[in-house]
């Protein structure tokens, strides 16, 4: 099931409201046009009637999709800073649900499921791409972490070499 609730919020630039389905909870499964619209970047983004403008409302929802085997809960990026909090919560949400609470049947579909925690719309896009393109998304955090930890004037020579040594580390 996809849940949603629909609240209106001030458009940010001439504060008229407008009008907004927000969605609790995804299930990719049973609406794929859901999962379509996160990666074409349409969903949950509203007009304004009044000026015009295009604006979208900050994620907080869990995402699954049983056949990627994801369950993803997606979080503003303004509360990124309390992840470490965030990150408990999620653990709770998805043992109530599929793991340890939950009962034996769905802990089944839990053990296929992999949790991860989010902020903001690009993250959630940047996983739903991987599992698309059946990359690990393990090791594209460690590529990024590699990259970081890179003096800047040779990340880019040394970045391939460094995402294939990443992908080997966590097969
Ligand atoms: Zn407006």
């Amino acid at each position: 099931m996809s849940i949603f609730k629909t609240v209106e919020l001030p458009c940010p630039t001439c504060a008229t409201r407008v009008s907004f389905e927000l969605v609790h909870s995804v299930n990719a499964d049973r609406r794929p046009d859901l999962r379509q619209a996160v990666l074409d970047r349409s969903f949950q983004r509203e007009q304004c009637p009044a000026c015009g403008l295009a604006f979208r409302v900050e994620p907080e929802f869990t995402y699954i999709d049983v056949g990627r085997g994801q369950f993803i809960t997606v979080w503003p990026l303004s509360k990124q800073g309390d992840w470490k909090a965030i990150e408990q919560q999620s653990q709770a949400m998805f043992d109530k649900s599929f793991g340890k609470g939950a009962t034996p049947e769905a802990r089944k579909i839990g053990d296929k499921l992999a949790l991860r925690v989010v902020f903001g719309w690009e993250a959630l896009n940047e996983k739903l791409i991987a599992a698309e393109h059946g990359v690990d998304d393990r090791a594209l955090e460690l590529v990024k972490v590699a990259r970081c930890a890179m003096p800047t004037a040779s990340r880019s020579a040394r970045a391939s070499s460094c995402a294939w040594s990443a992908c080997a580390a966590t097969r």
